[in-house]
């Protein structure tokens, strides 16, 4: 197996970056279709094989690993069987939600939601809109998922106005992902909440990982944190339901399933910088922190 290499040089100095120094490294990645393959009930998305145990190894060898989605933190956390990833943050719904060591913090839902949640049920009916149709509802955001319909393009069509008026009227924005239609207040994004995280833990380097439509404002703060000189690499879960995904990432895996293994590639080179600091091989000033940055670490065979 070998360690995907980034196709963008800034993408490869991101990595560069992250292996030369993970213990002031931020790695974050998205849950549904990143860590999760996406299924019809997203009530039953749980991560890939693989997944809960890369991210430990991660955990013990870079200064912070995070999830960053648009779910409630504390369902990712169930459903993903994160509990007992060492040190793991869980910012749940776009960053307004944060779970660490246990512990969970939550705003109040602001008050469009509860306008839209009462809405929501009563403005499908009147658009006849499609059995199958589903509203999730995530507490200070919701989404109006048409996966399970007979024609969910369709579907997601004859909705996008009647929602987006919708949307103006209970001042939320409207975020398109995969065959889903969310209303979430403004300024709550993935984008945010990872510049956010990576100030707070003073990141020396981010990876961020993602799927979906929303996952692109992460990519754009891991471009604006590069232009402030922090270096950093977006990683695609690749999709064929979002292949604009795939085109704005540095470097792309095949689906959750491909994401699992590039983490643990990832945690297999940490690990060699490690050891061959460890055993005086490397210059060794620390062996969470070696003193050079290790040549082309992504490109490692094994
Ligand atoms: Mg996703």
């Amino acid at each position: 197996m070998s360690l995907p290499i980034a196709r963008t040089a800034d993408g490869q100095s991101g990595l560069a970056a992250l292996a030369a120094d993970p213990a002031r490294a931020l790695i974050a990645t998205d849950y549904d279709g990143t860590l999760a393959p996406i299924v019809g009930d997203p009530a039953k998305a749980v991560a890939a094989p693989g997944a809960v145990a890369a991210l430990s190894r991660l955990a013990a060898l870079v200064g912070t690993v995070a999830i960053i989605t648009g779910r409630p933190a504390a369902d990712a956390v169930a459903l993903g069987g994160l509990a007992g990833v060492p040190g793991l943050i869980v910012l749940g719904h776009y960053g307004a939600q944060r779970w660490q060591a246990g512990v969970l913090s939550a705003p109040p839902a602001p008050a469009g939601v509860q306008a839209a949640r009462e809405a929501l049920p009563g403005l499908l009916a009147a658009v006849a809109a499609p059995e199958g149709t589903m509203i999730e509802d995530k507490g200070t955001a919701l989404a109006v998922h048409t996966r399970r319909t007979a024609d969910p393009a369709a579907a997601l069509a004859l909705l996008w106005e009647p929602i987006g008026r919708l949307a103006d009227r209970a001042a939320l924005t409207v975020e398109p992902g995969r065959l889903v239609l969310e209303l979430r207040p403004p300024g709550m994004d993935k984008g945010a909440a990872l510049r956010g995280l990576a100030a707070e833990r003073g990141a020396s380097a981010v990876l961020f990982s993602g799927d979906d439509l929303g996952d692109l404002t992460a990519f754009a703060a891991i471009r604006r944190l590069r232009a402030d000189g922090v270096p950093g690499c977006a990683v695609a879960s690749a999709s064929a339901e979002t292949p604009q995904v795939a085109e704005a990432a540095d470097l792309v895996v095949d689906g959750p399933p491909g994401l699992v293994r590039f983490l643990s590639a990832l945690a297999d080179s940490l690990l060699g910088v490690t050891a061959s600091v460890t055993a005086g091989r490397g210059p060794a000033r620390s062996s969470r922190r070696p003193a050079r940055p290790r040549r082309r670490a992504c490109s490692v065979r094994r």
